[in-house]
């Protein structure tokens, strides 16, 4: 018995060495040629990033969110917190990336090293609690005007993301058509879209631009799918720079590594 069990072993073992050895990127899917990564800001919002995170579902779509973190911190007492706490976990189950975008919605140019240093640091903690991942992914509320080196410095190894083409101003415009019009028009192979998940209009803005973009080849990322396509073995990104796109082979803001 004991010798039938060591050559059935044996055979087993001669079967899996035998077999062809398939190259990874022959395993793995390739990556898509036109890549857009769509960011939704300032949320968790209880009703709307519901129905957005169902719409990204509906078309496979993944996204970016940067999250004020005290929106799902479980030491306030708002009543919105546990749905939002919720909202944030189904992002990260989903496959969506979820980034720092400070505590309190903090221009951190405008407050002192050691205000931002906590603002970032207390929301990495915020988020890393409720969903087990690190935030790699930083963006400053009011953008990359307000985010002079010394607060890349402090946000390092965090990477600055900022936006491409044409600001919705979704806060603003509640005009989905126009909206939808922007982001198609300035969409391209490496995009950055900004877009905040607390107004109804910007999620019907994005779902419809989506689907037309859709049909023009355009896959939706993640910014760390988009930001990652040019860095092979050879590259990093650099937490000293900001990152508003990613076009196909651009190294230009990429570091080598040490
Ligand atoms: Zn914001």
């Amino acid at each position: 018995m004991q010798k039938r069990k060591i050559i059935s072993l044996m055979v087993c073992w001669g079967i899996l060495h035998i077999l062809p050895v398939v190259p990874a990127s022959a395993r793995t899917q390739e990556p898509p040629q036109k890549m857009i990564a769509f960011t939704f800001d300032d949320g968790p919002h209880p009703k709307e990033t519901e129905r957005l995170l169902d719409g990204l579902a509906e078309r496979n779509a993944k996204a970016t969110f940067f999250v004020i973190a005290s929106k799902i911190d479980a030491a306030t007492t708002d009543v919105r917190t546990q749905t939002n706490i919720e909202l944030v976990r189904r992002m990260v189950k989903e496959g969506h990336e979820v980034g720092n975008h400070t505590y309190s919605h903090c221009y951190l140019t405008q407050v002192s090293k050691e205000k931002v240093s906590y603002e970032l640091t207390k929301a990495s903690a915020v988020l890393e609690s409720v969903t087990g991942v690190k935030p790699r992914y930083m963006r400053p509320p009011g953008g990359g005007s307000l985010t002079a080196p010394w607060v890349r410095e402090i946000a390092s190894p965090m990477i600055t993301v900022c936006w491409s083409g044409v600001d919705t101003r979704d806060w603003e415009c509640r005009n989905v058509p126009r909206m939808v019009e922007k982001i198609v028009k300035s969409a391209k192979d490496g995009a950055i879209v900004l877009l905040h998940d607390n107004y109804a209009t910007s999620v019907d803005a994005a779902l419809q631009a989506m689907d037309i973009l859709a049909k023009q080849g355009y896959s939706f990322v993640t910014v760390d799918t988009l930001l990652s396509r040019n860095l092979g073995d050879e590259y990093e990104l650099n937490p000293m720079r900001i990152y508003s796109a990613m076009y196909p082979g651009d190294v230009s803001k990429l570091q080598r590594k040490a």
